[in-house]
């Protein structure tokens, strides 16, 4: 058995309520953090703790040390040099150390007056004018001492750490905390739940502090049992449901005049082998009455489109209609447009069409999609989430395919479920560019089947990657125009940096006047009447001034029909050089691209490097990246930023970018919200929990088959509201 936790929190306040039936602004800070329940708060674990338990010796302590000390306040003044603190010396009987603070309340000064009695804390910084604390918590000496360690919350403006203190106090005594999961059935050795919790807000002293922030301890591990138990329970219940649910089967035979059939006829290349296996895969699951659940993942570039179309195909072949759907326009009609390319004039043969739906269309326009949506006669229905608009009815949808799932609302995905006619539901691909390490996701995700496209198109030349230093943007500018020379066009992405889209989009516009400028260049507008040259027109001005070239900007708080515009423009290639923020992240397929300039990519995480990068190289042309880097106030680049460079330049292969991803930011991260729905790992860590979850996995099926009931409590604990989401 573990050591009992040594110390109990004291007895707690009720949380502050609002007078009258209000909401107070505390409460609203806590509902922000997600703090309702009781339950709630108890698990709502510190983030780090002060050692408040003891008093010591200044002479025992050495520099740099963070400690708690008492003594007398020997002298106390307000100096204005170098500018205006407040000073300090506090004398132990052992040593004196000087205290400091830059701002304060005529209350602390009198707090600190000679005579006065303290117990300070702080971090003990030496230096030549003698020992010092800045503003260090101070108190009254004697004060009691606490026989636990102090919980430091992470919070948020508006909500003070000694209120969230008490409220998660007050929760954690109220919070019911039997043990729903039967012991004995936990692993071995394991503490219960009140026991662990009680112990994670306030340790014992003497624990090793460094075994609760790496979450080691035992008690940790009951959570994170509980936590992954719990993720595992309910995505098996989720497929359960599913199993019951029944989907139109789609069983067309594959013969000579099929759409299937006809558009690998059409096609102008053969499809890979990766692509096959992953169509007959997803024929398989058509073919059943249960509806498919299937991520399809695979690298920028791997061509999932086709795969997406032969799905459509085969659904359009058994006589149903079938939804696509991007996360934003621009995805949304590149899809649009190459499907209509391969499919619409085979449709057309057959009395069908594709239709087009988006939140930005003229009411007219969308009217009419509605009615052939809903008549039938468009077999194949592409937009954005407007397609699952409540106006949208189908005739008989059975197939619902989302590209870039992470960035598709769950709850989105839920009304998609809602749109088959009757009892009936669609079946599900999902489709995403960010590839999950095969192991995890089949540990991971109980919930979904996945195939895998790990093979690139033929013909492709491998991107260069570079890294350039900012102080070299000049030369980098030069590379551009002997791409512009050579007929190529060029993308520029500039960060988000700011929480200000305003600022970002100053920033951008900058860029894109810099570089017309510098290249000569005419700033592009997107509609062709309007067509002005850049700025003060110094750039046509230039002897080497190529005015029929054309610098255009693309940023998502433009109109999305000048959006669609320029990505029109850049597509038909009347646009050559293409700045933007990261709309462009996912999807977009211009395929005489062949340069990528990623302004300070530091600040970009790896996987988004690795979506942008794969805007290039889609062609046969030798395509390159460059990673633009600015090394801010120290001269260098962060740790994990250098990493996230580093990969990028040695590898190409997105699963490999994936598994380094996973390393530098960890799996909690990597799987989460975004991820197909799936709940965010709070407390576990997929790299060093792999045997809990070993333990989940075997134990989630036999919960489910004898104890249901305990397994729907536990889920409700951990989950509470949030387990519905996780079955879309
Ligand atoms: P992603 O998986 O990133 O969505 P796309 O579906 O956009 O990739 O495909 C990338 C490019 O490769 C497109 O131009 C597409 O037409 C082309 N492509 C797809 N499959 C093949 C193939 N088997 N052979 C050659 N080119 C292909
Ligand atoms: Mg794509």
């Amino acid at each position: 058995m573990p050591a009992k936790p040594a110390a109990v929190a004291p007895a707690a306040d009720a949380p502050p309520r609002a007078p009258g039936s209000g909401e107070s602004q505390v409460q609203r800070a806590l509902k922000k953090l997600g703090l309702v329940r009781d339950i709630d708060f108890a698990l709502y674990l510190p983030m780090r703790y002060e050692d408040e338990t003891r008093v010591v010796r200044l002479a025992d302590t050495r520099d740099g040390d963070t400690a708690q000390v008492e003594g007398v306040i020997t002298e106390c003044e307000v100096v204005f040099r170098p500018r205006r603190q407040l000073i300090a010396t506090l004398d132990d009987g052992s040593d004196t150390v000087q205290l400091r603070f830059f701002n304060f309340y005529p209350s602390q000064q009198k707090q600190l007056a000679p005579g006065a009695r303290v117990r300070v804390r702080g971090e003990i910084k030496g230096g030549f004018v003698g020992r010092t604390i800045m503003h260090p918590a101070v108190k009254a000496a004697g004060t009691p001492l606490p026989l636990a360690l102090t919980p430091i919350y992470s919070t948020i403006a508006g909500l003070a750490q000694p209120i969230l203190r008490r409220a998660v106090q007050a929760g954690l005594a109220r919070a019911p905390l039997h043990a729903i999961v039967p012991n004995p059935m936990m692993p071995e050795g394991a503490w219960g739940l009140r026991e662990a919790l009680s112990f994670l807000h306030y340790p014992a002293p003497d624990v090793a502090v460094a075994t609760l922030e790496d979450h080691s301890h035992p008690a940790w591990q009951r959570l994170k049992a509980e936590e992954l138990l719990a993720q595992q329970l309910s995505q098996l219940q989720a497929r359960r449901e599913r199993a019951a649910q029944r989907a139109p089967a789609l069983r067309a035979p594959i013969e000579a005049g099929s759409l299937h059939a006809q558009l690998l006829g059409v096609l102008p290349f053969q499809p890979t082998g990766a692509q096959q296996r992953a169509d007959r895969e997803i024929a398989i699951d058509l073919a059943r009455t249960q509806p498919m659940h299937r991520l399809l993942q695979g690298d920028v570039g791997s061509g999932k489109t086709l795969v997406a179309a032969l799905a459509a195909a085969r659904c359009i072949d058994a006589g149903f209609q079938c939804a696509l759907m991007a996360p934003t326009e621009i995805l949304a009609s590149q899809h649009f447009g190459k499907l209509v390319g391969w499919l619409d004039p085979l449709l057309a043969a057959r009395g069908l069409r594709v239709a087009w739906l988006t939140g930005s269309q003229k009411k007219k326009e969308r009217e009419a999609m509605e009615a052939i949506v809903e008549s039938g006669e468009a077999a194949l229905v592409v937009g954005t989430h407007a397609v699952i608009s409540e106006k949208v009815r189908f005739r008989r949808l059975a197939l619902a395919i989302v590209d870039e799932q992470h960035r598709f609302g769950v709850a989105q995905r839920l009304a998609l479920r809602g749109k088959a006619k009757g009892e009936l539901e669609p079946h599900l691909l999902m489709m995403s560019a960010t590839p999950i390490p095969r192991t995890l996701a089949m540990s991971y995700y109980a919930d979904l089947d996945v195939s895998t496209l790990d093979e690139l198109p033929p013909g492709r030349t491998p991107v260069v990657t570079k890294l350039v230093a900012e102080h070299r943007r000049d030369e980098v500018i030069e590379r551009i125009r002997g791409q512009l020379e050579q007929g190529r066009q060029v993308y520029w992405v500039c960060p988000l940096i700011e929480e200000s889209e305003a600022v970002d989009l100053r920033n951008a516009t900058a860029t894109r006047d810099e570089l017309a400028e510098h290249l000569g260049a005419q700033v592009h507008v997107a509609r062709p009447l309007d067509l002005i040259p850049s700025g003060d027109g110094s750039g046509a001005a230039r002897s080497w001034g190529r005015p029929d070239l054309r610098v255009g900007l693309l940023h998502s708080r433009m109109p999305t029909a000048e959006k669609q515009a320029v990505m029109a423009d850049f597509t038909a290639g009347t646009l050559h050089v293409l700045v933007s923020t990261t709309v462009i992240e996912v999807g977009v397929d211009v395929p005489n691209a062949s340069l990528m300039v990623i302004e300070h990519a530091e600040r970009f995480g790896l996987s988004q490097l690795h979506q942008l990068r794969g805007r290039v190289g889609r062609g046969a042309a030798a395509s390159a990246c460059v990673l633009l880097y600015a090394t801010g106030d120290s001269g260098r680049v962060g740790e994990a930023a250098r990493a996230r460079l580093k990969a990028m330049v040695e590898t190409g292969d997105g699963f490999e970018i994936a598994r380094r991803d996973l390393e530098i930011r960890g799996p909690g991260e990597f799987l989460g919200a975004r991820q197909s729905g799936a709940p965010l790992l709070r407390f576990a860590d997929l790299s060093t929990d792999l045997l809990l979850l070993d333990w989940a996995r075997e134990l989630a099926p036999r919960l489910l088959d004898r104890h249901p009931e305990l397994a729907r409590q536990h889920v409700d604990r951990w989950l509470g509201t949030k387990a519905e989401y996780l079955k879309a």
